[in-house]
């Protein structure tokens, strides 16, 4: 026995390249907030507790220990701080996966993000942003990671200096969970003072729910542990003893973020359904939000103990929404297959669901509550609720904010409605992917001289909802690159005295000449300052089109229609020349692809295009 335990030596293992290009920056990017090292292990450490508790509900043998704790111990002599566990531990090769590559793909996101910042900006960055284990590195110049997996009686030593290798040897642990013993580096002291820890557990960890204790040394140098969080489940508590501080650092808590919550949701809700809800809407958007999973990530507990996050207890385009439901009306060994199933779910899904949208709406009426900021930050987010929450659809566009060309700020459908010109019964948009294109694109032009409005939409979603929308106030929405008689129907705020030239010859050449490659051409009165733009007649509208290409989806061959505006001088030029019998089959494939560049389109033939009009160009000094 004791020959083979000798047998089992350190073995040595590389690290993955993504974890070994992330320690490297954690080390040396210069780092201001190095505290929330101890934020993240204590996290890891709670959440190893929560596991292993979860699993003893099926396996009475992987019962916690009943003062199951968090202990964190300072040993200033040896300049080490060890914080252990009674969690589910990890086996041999987890502490190689779990430990060694990166699996967050959050912290993947952050590492790419982090090595494409400029070297001034990095230490910013580490600060907004938890690393998760790896923060240890910017305090200690090794760690040693001892842990013995619940129901197992091998323990193993994970152990590394953050540069390029780690070691795994066997080790003993009398029970199982985890010790993380970081060995100091020389400027980091200030974390093995009892006072300085007792602040930092205050400031992040007051909430976790699991006792912590910080072992302090006597002046008769024995040494006690003591209580260093407050432990209660701070929802439990009624909102008049809750400080707004307490709910920030709660908020922060739960969702490791930096920022102050935009709204704090606080409710029991009684009746059929019994349940104490403490949510928040933040008030900065995560810096890999749009790369995160499209599930609600809300915490459910059952009697104040932790459960699952993958509740999904709001829709999709909620996802947002951070914070903890705790029910009594769930058994504490509720399977995921019950979870799915259970009629108490559903309800608590829709009672919260609709707590978080008569808030939200509140929050859009009110004046300088800030909710445009909160909409540049989940916005583009909350419209995929237009596209695919057909039962609070309209809700959400009663509050739903769009850049537009009446202003730089931004408006509401009502606004837009209540601007409607005499005449006007449509709501006009344009999709698009940026805001500056959109807002010069030649699109508008005709709008913009009958003094129309139009939502300028720059987001991905913005090319799917309007459809399915279809109308707010009974007003149908219609994309302005629809071709459609509208226009006619209004002046021209100022007067235009442009000739207009006679195109009737020219229209029918051009078709000739483009045959199958356009479905139409028209004499257009929607430009006002470019020759020609392409719209369509029905169907998707171009940027529609464009995305699904783009998706990789197969789309039916959709011609557009070429509009040219006679007012222009090119035109003018063309029209001259079918007038006096010339050809403009060389003029009518570039002015296609002049309309195509001015969307934004890729070019059939981006070779032939340069071609042609180079020959144009061209065309006066040959002759
Ligand atoms: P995250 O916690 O976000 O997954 P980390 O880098 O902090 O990322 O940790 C990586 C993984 O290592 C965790 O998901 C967990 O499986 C494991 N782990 C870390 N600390 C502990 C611990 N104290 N006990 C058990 N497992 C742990």
């Amino acid at each position: 026995m004791s020959e083979t335990n000798n047998q089992k030596t350190a073995e040595k293992h590389e690290f993955s390249a993504e974890v070994g290009r992330l320690l490297d920056l954690v080390v040396h990017a210069l780092y201001s907030d190095r505290e929330i090292f101890l934020r993240e292990l204590v996290a890891n450490a709670a959440d190893a507790t929560d596991k292993r508790r979860f699993e003893a509900l099926t396996d009475s043998a992987l019962a916690l220990p009943e003062n199951a704790s968090i202990r964190i111990n300072p040993d200033k002599t040896q300049k080490e701080l060890t914080i252990s566990d009674d969690g589910v531990g990890m086996t041999h090769d987890e502490l190689s996966q779990n430990l060694g590559t990166i699996a967050r793909s959050g912290t993947r996101a952050f590492g790419e993000k982090l090595n494409a910042a400029k070297p001034e900006d990095r230490p910013s960055l580490i600060g907004q942003f938890g690393v998760g284990f790896y923060a240890a590195f910017m305090v200690a110049d090794r760690v040693d990671v001892t842990s013995r997996k619940a129901g197992s009686d091998d323990a193993w030593t994970w152990s590394s200096d953050g540069k390029g290798a780690f070691t795994l040897s066997p080790a003993s642990r009398s029970t199982p969970g985890t010790d993380i013993v970081l060995h100091m580096k020389d400027d980091a002291d200030e974390f093995l003072d009892s006072w300085r820890l007792r602040s930092i557990i205050r400031k992040w960890a007051d909430h976790i729910s699991w006792p912590i204790t910080l072992r302090e040394t006597k002046e008769d140098g024995t040494t006690e542990d003591q209580a260093a969080n407050e432990g209660t489940a701070l929802w439990s508590k009624p909102k008049s003893e809750i400080t707004p501080e307490q709910y920030a650092e709660f908020y922060r808590h739960i969702s490791r973020a930096f920022d102050e919550p935009y709204a704090t949701l606080h409710w029991r809700a009684e009746g059929v359904t019994e349940f104490t809800a403490l949510l928040f809407l933040p008030s900065a958007r995560p810096f890999d939000f749009m790369e995160q999973s499209r599930e609600s990530r809300i915490h459910l507990h059952v009697r104040r103990m932790f459960i699952t996050d993958e509740a999904e207890l709001v829709p999709n385009w909620m996802r947002f929404v951070q914070g903890v439901v705790d029910t009594e009306d769930l058994p504490l060994n509720v399977s995921r297959e019950m979870l799915q199933s259970t009629p108490v779910l559903a309800r608590i899904r829709k009672a919260v669901t609709k707590r978080v949208l008569t808030e939200i709406t509140k929050r859009a009426k009110e004046a300088d509550s800030g909710f445009n900021t909160f909409w540049e930050n989940f916005g583009a987010v909350i419209k995929e609720g237009l596209w695919e929450d057909a039962e609070h659809r309209t809700e959400i566009a009663g509050f739903a904010r769009f850049h537009s060309t009446y202003s730089d700020d931004l408006i509401t459908l009502d606004d837009y409605v209540s601007r409607m010109k005499d005449g006007q019964d449509a709501i006009y948009y344009l999709t698009g992917d940026n805001l500056d294109a959109l807002k010069s694109s030649a699109q508008l032009e005709g709008f913009r001289a009958r003094g129309l409005e139009v939502l300028l939409l720059s987001d991905p979603v913005d090319g799917f909802w309007p459809e399915r929308l279809s109308s707010y106030q009974e007003k149908p929405l219609r994309s302005v690159t629809h071709s459609h008689g509208d226009l006619e129907k209004f002046e021209s705020v100022e007067a235009d005295t442009t000739e207009a030239a006679d195109v009737e010859k020219l229209v029918p050449a051009l078709k000739d000449a483009l045959g199958e490659q356009v479905k139409d051409v028209r004499s257009t009165v929607r430009l006002t300052g470019s020759a020609v733009v392409i719209t369509s007649d029905g169907g998707p509208d171009l940027t529609m089109q464009r995305l699904m290409r783009r998706s990789g989806q197969s789309m039916p061959a959709m011609p557009p229609i070429l509009e040219i505006n006679p007012k222009h001088p090119l035109i003018k030029a063309l029209a001259e020349r079918v007038a006096k019998g010339e050809s403009v089959k060389d003029y009518a494939s570039v002015l296609l692809d002049l309309a195509r560049v001015q969307e934004g389109e890729p070019l059939p033939d981006p070779t032939g295009f340069g071609r042609s009009l180079a020959t144009l160009l061209a065309g006066p000094a040959a002759e």
